[in-house]
C-alpha cells in the first residue's frame, strides 16, 4: 500500500473519497509504535485514514529542541504504508501559518492549560491549540486520536473542539511503552545508552504512584510524595538522574482537590540528559502496570 502524499486542503479534497469517514492522526513524525497504535486504531474508525506530519513552530519555546528535532518523511511514509493509512498531510509552515507566526493563537483556559506543560513551557499548550485547530479546520475528519502520552493536551483538544464546535470526535488511545516501561517517544531518540536506563525513572516513580493508590490510597499529596520518594530513591543510586520538572496528582477532567473522589492521572516531567520527558499514570481500576524497576 503506498500513502499518497499531500501538502495542502485544496490537496487533499481531491482525494477525499465523497462520503468517506475520515480517521485523522496528527503527529510531528520521527514516528514509532506508539503513533503505530494510534494509526492502527484510526483503521478501526474510518474508512479513509489520514496522518499528519507537521513540526510545529510555535509550540516550541525559543530555547527549546525545534531545529533539532528528530525528521526522517521517507522511513515514516514506509511506517505509514505498513500500519494501514491513506494520507500523509505533510504541510510547510508557511502553508500552516499563511499570516505569519503573530497570526490568531488559541490559548487554553486557566483550569486546563497553567500547569504541567502549560506552566513549564510559557506558549507551548497555545501552540498546540493552534495547529490542532487548523489541521482540524484543514482536513476536517470525523474522527481524530490522540494519545495518552500527551494527557494535558489530550484533555485540553477534547474541551477545544468541544467548545468551538469544531464537530470532530476525539479518541483516546493508551500509552505504548517499552517492555522496560518507558513510554516511547520521539524524543528518546536523543537519549544516550545510559540516559535510555535512566529514562526508566519516569515509569518507576509512577509505579510507585499507581501501588499507592491501588493500596487505597487518596489523598493527593500522599500519592504524590510515594512517587517523589521513588525518584529520590532513584537519585540515591544514580547522581546524575537529574530533579523531577513536576509530578502532580489530579482528576481525569484536570481539577486538583484534596482527596481523589473520582479517577486520577498522576502526571511528571523530567529532564533526562538532552531530553525533557513526560509520562503518566490513570489511577483508575484495570490500569495496566509498570515494571517497579530499579535502575541499573
Ligand atoms: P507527537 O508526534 O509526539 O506530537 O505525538 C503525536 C501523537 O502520538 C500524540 O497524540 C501523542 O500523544 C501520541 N503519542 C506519542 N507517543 C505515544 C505513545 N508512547 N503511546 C501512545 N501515543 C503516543
Amino acid at each position: 500500500m503506498t500513502v499518497r502524499i499531500v501538502g495542502t486542503a485544496r490537496e487533499w479534497a481531491t482525494l477525499r473519497r465523497p462520503g468517506a469517514r475520515v480517521a485523522f492522526v496528527p503527529t510531528m513524525g520521527a514516528l514509532h509504535e506508539g503513533h503505530g497504535a494510534l494509526v492502527r486504531a484510526a483503521r478501526a474508525h474510518g474508512d479513509m485514514v489520514v496522518a499528519s506530519i507537521f513540526v510545529n513552530p510555535t509550540q516550541f519555546g525559543p530555547t527549546e529542541d525545534l531545529a533539532r528535532y528528530p525528521r526522517d518523511l521517507e522511513g515514516d511514509r514506509a511506517k505509514l504504508a505498513a500500519w494501514g493509512c491513506d494520507v500523509l498531510f505533510h504541510p510547510t509552515a508557511e502553508a500552516m501559518y499563511r499570516q505569519g507566526l503573530e497570526a490568531f493563537r488559541i490559548h487554553p483556559p486557566a483550569g486546563l492549560g497553567d500547569f504541567w506543560c502549560g506552566l513549564a513551557r510559557p506558549g507551548h499548550l497555545a501552540g498546540v491549540c493552534t495547529v490542532v485547530a487548523k489541521l482540524l479546520g484543514m482536513v476536517r475528519p470525523d474522527v481524530a486520536l490522540f494519545g495518552q502520552k500527551d494527557f494535558q493536551q489530550w484533555r485540553i483538544v477534547e474541551a477545544l473542539v468541544d467548545d468551538l464546535c469544531l464537530g470532530t470526535r476525539i479518541v483516546r488511545c493508551p500509552t505504548i511503552r517499552e517492555p522496560d516501561g518507558v513510554a516511547m517517544s520521539s524524543r528518546n531518540t536523543y537519549l544516550s545508552p545510559t540516559d535510555r536506563i535512566r529514562a526508566r525513572a519516569l515509569s518507576g516513580a509512577l509505579a510507585a504512584v499507581l501501588g499507592c493508590w491501588r493500596s487505597g490510597e487518596r489523598d493527593i499529596l500522599a500519592l504524590e510524595a510515594a512517587g517523589k520518594q521513588a525518584w529520590i530513591r532513584l537519585q540515591g543510586k544514580d547522581p546524575e538522574l537529574g530533579d523531577l520538572a513536576y509530578l502532580e496528582v489530579r482528576h481525569q477532567d484536570l481539577t486538583r482537590p484534596a482527596l481523589l473522589t473520582a479517577p486520577g492521572v498522576a502526571a511528571m516531567a523530567a529532564q533526562i540528559g538532552p531530553a525533557r520527558l513526560i509520562d503518566n499514570v490513570l489511577l483508575e481500576d484495570h490500569s495496566p502496570d509498570l515494571p517497579l524497576l530499579e535502575l541499573a
